[in-house]
């Protein structure tokens, strides 16, 4: 049988049985290197944050593919061209496709890539990744972030630097990361309230960004699609800054939202902008011991920060000030801050009926959304505390009516309300660079203004002899430093309560505000314009409701500090074009 099964082996043809042993070496030496770099492709697909499963089994099967060919075609010299191919074209797809997604510096396989090499020799050392320390940082454990010693965590700790020193410059309070498609992640700085877009980062600096951020304000690396807040701390020369971190995930990836807390952190009612009068109208409410302030704002226009301020304007140590609030934006100091947690069985009424109960002198609410605390909101007011309900409104009739509403008893808020407050928040105009201007004499009595003033504006842009736009230093070109309030106040005296009791419905109420002039914000704005502090395209646009949009003109993209070199990275340039 042996014998039998020799024969027949003999007379098939030798090269399906016998493999040169040079040829079997220069497939398995082929393969060994095609292992190496399967290797180094699962590395690379999770640095560079591509598809790391469909690589490997495009790498597996390829391999496996091309072994095949090399050893079973029976022509050598056919078969081990076609496995080399199969691995050049998979090798050469791969290599492509990753150097798409990464920053020139960081792209393998071209003449810079070789040059890098060249000069750092192979596995030599690589050259250090340049980074100075321009914005202080320190993590939630208030350790100070020194300067890493490893080029990787450099790289990262220079991508911290450059965002944190570009918000500082553009005086940005806001900045967002997120993702812009499968290759990008946008960069967006908010500076008074306008929206400007930076250059986009790639997806790996700015996946390792958000990576180093989490890390730095002692969120969990893990949780991708929670909600996540935590703290640090950012100082640039002498000013120190808190800074809010909050992730958030959404299908398309982790998005990172920095609230840099400026001054408005620590002002108090006459920090606010209230014109002279209004300002002694609201002290005087400070020493009423009993009441309700409403403070009404549309989105964005600093509610917050409003009723904030006028919580600071009690003295805490003396008085017992608590507040009930779903998320605290902002440590208040000496004020107890209590939280509402959702997945409590506790509702907001209960935890505010338990509070009033423990009589302190004031209550603040800025969040406020439930008709049965409203009651017992009114109720302690009307009896013997203090409280503060800040309510989103477009003016004081919007917030009226909702509170009026939501209360649902007009006698009730007749006896407990003492004032209600509605505002804008309007940038100021640049000192160094704004201009004066003669305005349209026609327009300016439309809008019953005095028709011989001199008004300020954002200048013209100004361009050097080579076309250049030169920059106002103090404002980075916007034209505008800061912002303020600009306040509608309404205090509720005998008669209007009396009107607030008899009238049948809110246009009732709302005829003998009109008729008696308490209420219009348009004026207070205009007064500002008339002061010089800000301008009047700015209270149009304000006025409109334009919160999120840039003014147009040239201004609009905002000013780039820092910007590298826009020849060399096209990448990096904004996702949006311009
Ligand atoms: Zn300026």
């Amino acid at each position: 049988m042996v014998s039998n099964g020799l024969e027949t082996l003999a007379q098939l043809p030798s090269s399906y049985l016998y493999v040169d042993p040079i040829k079997l070496a220069a497939v398995v030496l082929v393969f060994a290197i095609w292992v190496l770099f399967a290797q180094w492709v699962d590395k690379d697909t999770q640095a560079v944050n591509t598809f790391r499963v469909l690589w490997n089994l495009i790498f597996l099967a390829a391999g496996v593919v091309g072994a095949a060919v090399g050893l079973f075609v029976p022509l050598f010299a056919v078969g081990f061209p076609v496995m080399l191919g199969i691995h050049l074209t998979v090798i050469v797809m791969y290599v492509v496709h990753r150097n798409g997604l990464v920053n020139e510096d960081d792209r393998v396989f071209t003449p810079g890539h070789f040059q890098r090499l060249r000069e750092q020799g192979f596995g030599g050392k690589k050259k250090r990744v340049e980074v100075t320390e321009r914005v202080r940082l320190t993590a939630s454990t208030r350790k100070v972030v020194e300067i890493p010693t490893e080029d990787e965590e450099r790289e990262k700790y220079r991508l911290i630097q450059d965002l944190m020193f570009n918000a500082f410059c553009r005086r940005a309070d806001i900045v967002e990361l997120a993702p812009a498609g499968p290759q990008a992640v946008r960069i967006l700085y908010t500076v008074d309230g306008v929206p400007v877009e930076g250059e986009s980062l790639t997806r790996m600096d700015g996946e390792a960004l958000l990576q180093y951020v989490k890390q730095m304000a002692g969120l969990s690396l893990e949780e991708r699609r929670k909600p996540q807040k935590g703290m640090i701390m950012a100082a640039i020369a002498d000013h120190k800054h808190k800074v809010v971190v909050r992730t958030d995930g959404s299908t398309a990836g982790e998005k990172l939202t920095l609230r840099i807390i400026g001054r408005e952190a620590e002002y108090k009612v006459p920090d606010l902008g209230l014109a002279p009068k209004q300002l002694e109208a609201a002290q005087a409410t400070k020493d009423i011991s009993k009441g309700l302030i409403l403070i009404s704002a549309p989105p964005d226009n600093g509610l917050t920060t409003t009723i904030y301020s006028f919580t600071r304007n009690h003295d805490r140590f003396l008085q017992n000030v608590q507040t009930i609030e779903y998320e605290k934006e902002l440590d208040l100091d000496n004020v107890t801050q209590n939280l509402i947690n959702p997945t409590e069985a506790t509702t907001f009424a209960e935890r505010l009926l338990k509070l009033v109960r423990s009589d302190p002198d004031i209550i603040v609410l800025p969040d406020l959304r439930e008709r049965e605390a409203a009651v017992i909101a009114s109720k302690a007011a009307a009896e013997k505390q203090k409280v503060y309900v800040a309510l989103q409104a477009a003016d004081i009739i919007e917030a009226l009516r909702k509170w009026i509403g939501v209360v649902g008893d007009r006698a009730l808020v007749a006896k407990s309300l003492l004032a209600v407050s509605n505002q804008r928040l309007v940038r100021l105009l640049c000192p160094t660079c704004k201009q004066a201007y003669k305005p349209d004499p026609q327009m300016m009595r439309k809008l019953n203004l005095p028709d011989d003033k001199i008004l300020y504006r954002p200048p013209e842009p100004q361009f050097d002899k080579r076309g250049e736009p030169i920059m106002c230093q103090a404002c980075q070109g916007t034209g505008y430093v800061g912002r303020t309030g600009v306040f509608d106040w309404l205090p509720v005296d005998a008669p209007l309560r009396e009107v607030f009791r008899k009238s049948s419905s809110m246009s009732e109420i709302q005829t003998y505000l009109v008729k008696k002039g308490s209420i219009g914000l348009q004026a207070h704005a205009l007064q500002k314009v008339l002061d010089g502090v800000t301008s009047i395209q700015e209270v149009a646009r304000v006025m409109r409701g334009e919160g999120v949009s840039p003014p147009a003109g040239p201004r609009a993209a905002g000013p780039r500090p820092a910007a590298r070199p826009r020849s060399s990275n096209p990448r990096s340039r904004p996702a949006t074009g311009s």
